[in-house]
């Protein structure tokens, strides 16, 4: 007997992709592995988190901390985030702020805000992959979106039948390319929004995260400075703690216009009530106590474990192969020589030398860029990225002979 027949329509747009099932055979020691997208464990700032702990669940706190709360998030998170969002750039008050379980919620929630089955979802070509899967669930359309191409909105409104409810971009070192919009394309993002009436979900997950260059204001902050006030913005922030405290705490949050966060908290109530009120509080002491510094350390972490991707890939990929040069993040983005395909190298990098990546086409709505591959730099160290890079030259120069 089987219920599959009963599923919902929308079930069958949530699958789990072959890349997928490929990777989880990767947990093999042997493998050097950029297929991840993880922080590295050594950074968490553990002691902070056990000393946060053991204040929130003492007497006299723990009835707090083990209590329900409410849906909007604990107010001195909060308040540490209105801070956090002032320091970007983006005025605004606690009713601007809605805590989420990890920004991976925020984008779910917004999907079933503003998607009815049908409506159209501009995205990248590619996108991070995790917005596909929120955003299928609501059955919309997606089109190809590029702040750095010239397709008018009246383009994007005849392909969308006047259905286009919403623009979803990773702004800063974008998962997956590792790309940075500059300030006039977050203008141009906005203009187009304008015309299109549509919302857009900036997501700011790995905004903390940059090694070199200038920081970028976020979209939302631009948008504030056009129109004098978040509560008159189409623009919603996402952002996250998990790429610089935890992500396994699962603590995120949506910044934007009060009728947005309100019915956003509508569903939240539905959805899971809150997040973890203990995670909550250890995550507002922690950030309270060392975000700045620990960001810091982050930056140097993560940035010579850049600079060592790009070096080896400098040093080790064969004529014909283009990367990205991101200036934060977790990724590069790798283009192959045309005809190429990455899922096929895959099979091979794994078989014959022992590395790993994620084939590009699991970030395109339409299964193309077959020619494309994702590498991810903060998980392996400076010496896995030395010689996995050369196995993974090896591998593409006999692939392309
Ligand atoms: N956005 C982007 C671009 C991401 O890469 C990720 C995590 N990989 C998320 C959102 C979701 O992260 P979280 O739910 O842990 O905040």
């Amino acid at each position: 007997m089987s219920l599959t027949g009963q599923f919902a329509t929308r079930a069958a747009r949530m699958k789990a992709s072959e890349i997928r099932e490929l990777l989880k055979l990767l947990d093999q020691p042997d493998i050097i592995s950029f297929a991840g997208g993880i922080p590295d464990p050594a950074m968490f700032p553990a002691e902070a988190f056990r000393t946060a702990m053991a204040h929130a669940l003492a007497d006299g706190q723990f009835e707090k901390s083990l209590q329900y709360s409410v849906s909007e998030g604990h107010p001195r998170l909060r308040d540490w985030i209105v801070r956090h969002m002032e320091g970007l750039g983006v005025p605004c008050t606690r009713d601007n702020i809605m805590i989420t379980s990890g920004s991976q919620q925020a984008l779910d929630y917004l999907g079933k805000l503003f998607l009815s089955p049908g409506d159209t979802a501009l995205v990248g070509w590619p996108t991070y992959l995790g917005a596909l899967g929120a955003f299928n669930a609501y059955e919309p359309r997606y089109d190809r979106f590029d702040p750095r191409g010239n397709r008018s909105a009246a383009d994007f409104d005849a392909a969308a039948e006047g259905r286009v409810k919403l623009a979803y971009l990773s702004v800063d070192f974008a998962n997956p390319t590792g790309v940075t919009l500059t300030a006039a394309e977050r203008q141009g993002v906005l203009d187009l929004s304008e015309a299109l009436g549509c919302a857009v979900i900036e997501d700011g997950a790995y905004h903390a995260l940059r090694y070199d260059g200038e920081a970028q204001a976020p979209i939302l902050a631009l948008e504030i400075a056009r129109r004098g006030s978040i509560e008159d913005c189409r623009t919603i922030y996402c952002g996250s703690f998990s790429k610089t405290l935890s992500p396994g705490l699962r603590v995120g949050w949506v910044c934007g216009a009060q009728d947005v966060i309100r019915q956003l908290v509508l569903e939240k109530q539905a959805g899971d009530l809150h997040s973890a009120t203990l995670n909550q509080i250890a995550v507002a002491e922690v950030a309270e106590t060392l975000f700045g510094g620990h960001v810091a350390a982050l930056r140097a972490h993560y940035g010579a474990r850049r600079d060592a991707m790009l070096a080896a890939l400098a040093r080790e990929m064969p004529e014909g192969v283009e990367w990205t040069r991101p200036e934060g993040g977790m990724f590069v983005w790798v283009t192959l020589p045309e005809g190429m395909d990455g899922a096929a190298l895959l099979e091979r990098a794994i078989a014959e030398e022992r590395v790993a990546f994620v084939p590009g086409s699991a970030f395109f709505a339409d299964g193309t860029g077959r020619n494309t591959l994702r590498l991810n730099f903060s998980s392996p160290d400076e010496a896995a990225i030395d010689k996995g890079i050369a196995r993974l030259g090896r591998c593409i120069a006999r692939q392309g002979a």
